[in-house]
Order: C-alpha cells, then structure tokens, then sequence
C-alpha cells in the first residue's frame, strides 16, 4: 500500500515527535520514568495509510474506537508488516460488535459491563480455538468518574464485581483501568479522584497496574497521577471530521 504524500508524513514526523517530547517533559515533571508510560497513538477516523506512515516512524501500537473501520485497518496494516503491532480497541463495544473485536485486539480499555465481558470472553475463547488468536485478550475497566450515564464505564460501587468476573473468563486478562476526564472540572481534580479509585483498587487487585489515562488535553494530569499509558489523537493526527454519534 502506499504511504501517503510527503508533506502528511513530515506532518505526523512533527506531531509524533513534540508529543513524544510532551510525554517525556511530562515524565520528568513527575518524577516518573520515561518508559514507565506508553503512548498509544490513536489512528480512529484515519487511514491505513497513516498508520503505515507512523509504523515507518517506529510506532508499534494504536488506538482505535470504531468497528468495523478498526479490525479491517488492522487487517490491513498487519498484512504489509512483518514486526508484531499491537492495535487496542479504546472506544464502546456494542454486545454485537464484540465477536470481530475479539479476534484482532490486542487489548481492549473500555470494558465496562457484564454484558460485554460475556460477550468479549465467548469471541476470545472462539478465536483461540480457531487459531485467529494465541493468547488471551488484555482488558482494562473503564471507570466512570462522574456518574453520567451516557459517558460509558462501569461505576466505582460496582468495579470489584466487574474485575471478579473478568478474572473468572477463561479468555480475557485482567490489567488494569482506564479512565477518560469529564470536560467540566479540571483534568487535575478528575485524576486525582482516578488514582484514589486504582489504589483502592489496586490492594484487591496487585496485578492490574495498568493505567491508561490521559489524552491531547491533558497527558500531563494523567502521567502525574500515575498513567501508563496515554492515548494520544489529535495531537498527532491532527483534527478529525465532525460526524454525529
Ligand atoms: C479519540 C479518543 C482518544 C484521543 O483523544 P484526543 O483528544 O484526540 O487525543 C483517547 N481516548 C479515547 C477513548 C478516545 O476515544
């Protein structure tokens, strides 16, 4: 496949490098080693192509929010490239959408019902016995940290009967948690509240030391709360069409 023309590629060259920059100043800020937090560029909305473009630049693992578009990029990418990558699935899964998810992530960090976790762990359990996939599926549990319904994520109250199921599936892997900030407050204050919630969680649960948390906005909240990972967009990408949801 092509890569795309020379001024896009100079263009993510750019971006990726002030926000490897961002996460590194971000990083010594808080006192944190610089490999201790991962960046996930998050390729929703575009092309193959771009993804390919950033494979080039040395980026190994990605974001996506949207199925089908994310597993047929997958596919794609993974079909012109020989190094492993990893593609994660950041966005809401629809119960009917996670029997495809379940074959090309790698991980999955917004799971946030039971549902779901029924649904992810039977797709898993399919595409290992299949061979579509060799190992169990990762899964972070997203929290919703200011009780809006339509945000998504599983309410702090009930984020211990989720993690028991999950450790119950025979598919799925348990890593950790994930959270996005509301708009309103301070990305500080909201993750702040996050890393109270995984400390707590963390004494039931020592194994799931995952964070991801932080996006273009504000990664450098997040990194000084304790991310592990930041998934980083538009500040890479550039901005993405407006589409109603
Ligand atoms: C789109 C998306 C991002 C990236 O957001 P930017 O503000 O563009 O960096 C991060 N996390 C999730 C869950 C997303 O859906």
């Amino acid at each position: 496949m092509t890569r795309p023309d020379v001024t896009r590629v100079g263009a993510l060259a750019t971006a990726l490098e002030s926000a490897q920059d961002r996460l590194r100043a971000a990083c010594v800020a808080a006192d944190r080693d610089a490999d201790d937090v991962e960046l996930l560029v998050v390729t929703k909305f575009f092309p193959a192509s771009d993804v390919l473009a950033l494979v080039d630049l040395g980026c190994r693992s990605f974001g996506e929010s949207r199925e089908p578009e994310a597993g047929r990029k997958a596919a794609e990418v993974r079909s012109e490239v020989t190094d492993p990558l990893a593609f994660h699935m950041i966005g809401q899964i629809q119960t009917k959408k996670a029997k495809t998810v379940g074959r090309w992530a790698d991980r999955v960090h917004s799971l946030a019902t039971i549902r779901l976790t029924d649904a992810l762990d039977d797709a898993a359990t399919k595409a290992l016995d299949s061979g579509e996939r060799s190992v169990p599926l990762d899964v972070l549990l997203q929290i919703n940290l200011d009780g809006a319904p339509d945000r998504g994520g599983v309410m702090p109250a009930h984020l211990d009967a989720l993690a028991d199921q999950v450790q119950a599936a025979t598919a799925l892997c348990l890593r950790g948690l994930m959270v996005i900030a509301p708009q309103e407050g301070t990305a500080e204050q909201w993750m702040a509240t996050a890393a109270e919630i995984r400390e707590r969680f963390l004494v039931g649960h020592p194994d799931a030391t995952e964070f991801s948390a932080g996006m273009s906005g504000d990664l450098e909240e997040a990194v000084a709360h304790g991310s592990t990972c930041v998934r980083v967009g538009t500040a890479i990408m550039g901005s993405r069409p407006i589409v109603s949801p």
